[in-house]
């Protein structure tokens, strides 16, 4: 049975009841050190110290997480290689990624479960739609690793198809350094201007890097609200996840 339901306050909405079911995705880059590369098990540990607190409240989490901190396909295309096999590379980084965070968690305490969409059953479970649905209901968290299992995908598509098979309320895009969507980008471009509110066309037809266009294509066809936040404030993710407004919003 469902207990939450959007209830909106002054601020945004009540503690704890803005949403029943989330999809948090993360960039590969969201858990790498200093130089932006690898995994730096300090970073992942303040990432996950606020997943296990959002998680206390009730809402149940899945999570995507990028590989672009290990590898990307497109880089090994540039270098020479076949992109599907390139593709597969950035897959398996997904995998370690999840791993490292699911360690993480389950050292806090909190019910972890991996599934891949490429079947490696020694380490995570194979995705399936129902099960996932039924850790979660379970109270566990989920970690959506090996992106769709298809080359020539991102883990922003990745996060879009998984958060409508499982019925999410809502996409929790956390970036690093960014806090929102902007009309360019402000390290570069001092005048950028931040947005609020924006529907799923509006960032395609003014190209804005949010995410690639199969994924945000995905979005506005299934109807999938996003929220771009940023993550390098200490409880945002807790925040966000309670409702409160930050970052940008997109909607119809
Ligand atoms: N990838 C893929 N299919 C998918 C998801 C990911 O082939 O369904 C590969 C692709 O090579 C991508 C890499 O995995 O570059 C890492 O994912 P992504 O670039 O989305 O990570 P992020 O930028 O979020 O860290």
């Amino acid at each position: 049975m469902c207990f939450f339901k959007k209830v909106k306050n002054s601020g945004g909405y009540k503690m704890g009841k803005a949403y029943k079911r989330v999809l948090l995705k993360l960039s590969g880059e969201a858990i790498a050190g200093e130089k932006g590369f690898g995994i730096d098990p300090k970073v992942v540990n303040k990432l996950t110290n606020q997943i296990a607190k959002a998680k206390k409240q009730d809402v149940e989490i899945a999570i995507v997480v990028g590989g672009g901190n290990i590898w990307r396909g497109k880089t090994g295309e540039a270098l020479g290689m076949e992109r599907a096999t390139a593709d597969s590379m950035g897959m398996l980084a997904t995998v370690m990624n999840s791993l490292a965070l699911q360690d993480s968690l389950e050292q806090k305490g909190v019910d972890t479960r991996v599934l891949t969409s490429v079947e490696m059953k020694a380490m995570a479970e194979p995705y399936i739609r129902r099960r996932a649905i039924r850790h979660l209901e379970k109270g566990r968290v989920v970690i959506f690793a090996a992106g769709i299992g298809n080359p020539f995908f991102s883990t922003d598509t990745t996060a879009a198809l998984r958060a409508k098979e499982i019925d999410a309320d809502v996409i929790l895009m956390g970036k690093n350094a960014v806090d929102g969507v902007y009309s360019a980008d402000p390290k570069l471009v001092k005048s950028a201007k931040k947005f609020d509110d924006l529907t799923h066309m509006e960032i395609i037809n003014r190209g804005l890097a949010v995410m690639d266009s199969t994924a945000i294509s995905f979005c506005m066809d299934n109807n999938l609200p996003i929220i771009v936040f940023s993550i390098d404030e200490e409880d945002n993710i807790i925040r966000v996840i309670n409702g409160e407004k930050m970052g940008t919003s997109i909607k119809k």
